[in-house]
């Protein structure tokens, strides 16, 4: 049986088995014992005196089990039930000496290390049990709103994704490069025939699909070769692209919006042990920290004020009326300092405004084409596009999104000023030539969105493997 199961049922002394892995064994009597099924453990009983030594003594925290035995009413404080052993088989030993998740505090840079072994943790369990949740959450909201799950390529040969840096791949010998009669390498000689790279995102192509199907969502891996070191970034990271046809930019907020409530609520009730739990270690964390840094909500608390208030709606050019006007901003303490009307913004000015001064999730929109993607609908003033941006507490940017342009002539002319090849995205104008419609979607980071669920803090910690720079073990 499943500990989660079985803990759910009442204890008559019946027999059952359950496998799993030591957490840890007290007094050569008291096994606690973890299957992953749950955020708590089972604690099982051994009557060590009728045991085989050898057997004893290779009940270690590590060592995988299988345990049998009488399930009842606890006789100890702590627990409800526990298991009176009837049998015990050891599948594989955890050397004590060399075993590193050993039942005391680790820091979460030392299990980034032992990140094959890290999930046996209580914290990490918990994380990647509400990752697995989530992204349930997420295929069920698209389905029960009429979407179509579509797999868009991570090979791709377009270049002008324009989200960031891209991963080449290649099959060419990087010793001996074909080259062109200029001296450059000659790509046409490589596996593709031409040049390709690991995607930055499945828009592109979601688009074609949602000019069809309708409404579709991809849910995949993207890649991005920023040297962004970060504890919001990553190289490899998993998105979420929602891309609607007949929706506008106001839809598109809506739904992006009702669908960030929608997920969590379902966390909030398929993983309420597990929150409780990270709730209680962010408090605990907490604590070590000078109280400037202390988050101002719990992790509960957190998510049930996304869930239960609006979202803020405010234009790009009300954001920097704010911002030029506000403290920070007149004293200087900004790193990047806001005075003109078509800045960037960094996180910094983001997380100010989520966090100071409207102290809610913030949706900004409307920004100036300049710092933009070429494929979002250019507004009447010519100067601003139909851009969306999500910002969230403790994250900064959780969604980025637009409506896209689906005039052919305005597309056209914002490629070409851009320095776009035209040639390179002939499929995607025509869609703009062929029963072109007003449609919009939006990306979301899922491994953001995990770090808002979980109050973890470095995104690192929230992915079972992470690639980052100069990193990509196991
Ligand atoms: P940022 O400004 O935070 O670097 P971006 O503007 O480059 O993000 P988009 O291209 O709009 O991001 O991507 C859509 C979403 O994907 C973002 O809102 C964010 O949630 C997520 N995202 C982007 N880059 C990364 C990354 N390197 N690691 C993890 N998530 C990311
Ligand atoms: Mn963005």
């Amino acid at each position: 049986m499943k500990i989660k199961s079985l803990l759910k049922t009442s204890a008559t002394g019946q027999q059952v088995t359950v496998k799993g892995w030591v957490r840890t064994f007290r007094a050569n009597r008291f096994i606690a014992l973890n299957d992953g099924s749950t955020l708590g453990n089972l604690q099982c009983v051994v009557d060590f005196e009728s045991m085989d030594e050898a057997l004893l003594k290779s009940i270690n925290t590590g060592a995988a089990v299988k345990i049998t035995g009488n399930y009842i009413e606890s006789q100890g404080k702590g627990q409800s039930y526990e298991i009176q052993v009837t049998d015990l088989h050891v599948y594989g030993e955890a050397d004590p000496e060399s075993y590193p998740i050993q039942p005391k505090k680790h820091s979460l840079e030392f299990l980034r290390e032992k990140a094959h072994l890290r999930v046996r943790t209580a914290t990490f369990s918990a994380v990647m049990r509400v990752r697995s949740a989530l992204a349930f959450g997420v295929h069920q909201f698209f389905r029960n709103e009429g979407f179509q799950y579509v797999n868009t390529p991570i090979v791709t040969g377009s270049d002008a994704e324009g989200a960031g840096e891209m991963f080449r791949v290649s099959a060419l010998d990087l010793k001996n490069t074909p080259l062109t009669e200029e001296g450059s390498v000659d790509f046409s000689k490589d596996f593709f025939g031409k040049e390709t790279h690991l995607t930055v995102s499945g828009q592109l192509e979601a688009e074609t699909y949602a000019m069809g199907l309708g409404e579709v969502y991809t849910f995949g891996p993207t890649f991005r070769a920023e040297n962004s070191n970060t504890t919001r970034h990553l190289a490899e990271f998993w998105m979420i692209e929602p891309e609607m046809a007949f929706f506008d930019l106001n839809d598109n907020m809506d739904l992006a919006e009702k669908f960030i409530k929608n997920v969590l609520v379902y966390i909030l009730k398929e993983c309420e042990e597990d929150l409780m739990f990270l709730d209680n270690r962010l408090k605990q964390e907490d604590k070590s920290k000078p109280q400037a840094e202390r988050s101002p909500m719990g992790l509960l608390e957190k998510i049930k004020f996304v869930v239960e208030n609006e979202f803020k709606r405010v234009s790009y050019t009300e954001a920097i009326d704010v911002l030029r006007n506000s403290k920070p901003n007149k004293k200087k303490k900004f790193k990047f300092n806001i005075d003109q009307w078509g800045a960037d913004l960094q996180s910094e000015h983001e997380r100010f405004l989520v966090e100071k001064h409207f102290k809610c999730p913030v949706i900004l929109y409307d920004y100036p084409a300049t710092i933009k993607a070429f494929y979002m609908r250019m507004n009447q003033d010519q100067k601003t596009v139909r851009a969306m941006d999500i910002l969230f507490p403790g994250i900064g940017e959780i969604v980025g999104g637009s409506q896209r342009e689906e005039r052919l002539e305005v597309l056209q002319e914002r490629i070409k000023a851009m320095g776009i090849d035209e040639e390179e995205l002939w499929w995607y104008l025509d869609l703009r030539r062929f029963g072109s419609a007003p449609h919009s979607g939006f990306g979301l980071g899922f491994e953001r969105l995990v770090l808002f669920a979980t109050g973890m803090s470095n995104i690192r910690d929230v992915i079972p493997f992470p690639r980052t720079p100069q990193n990509a073990a196991f």
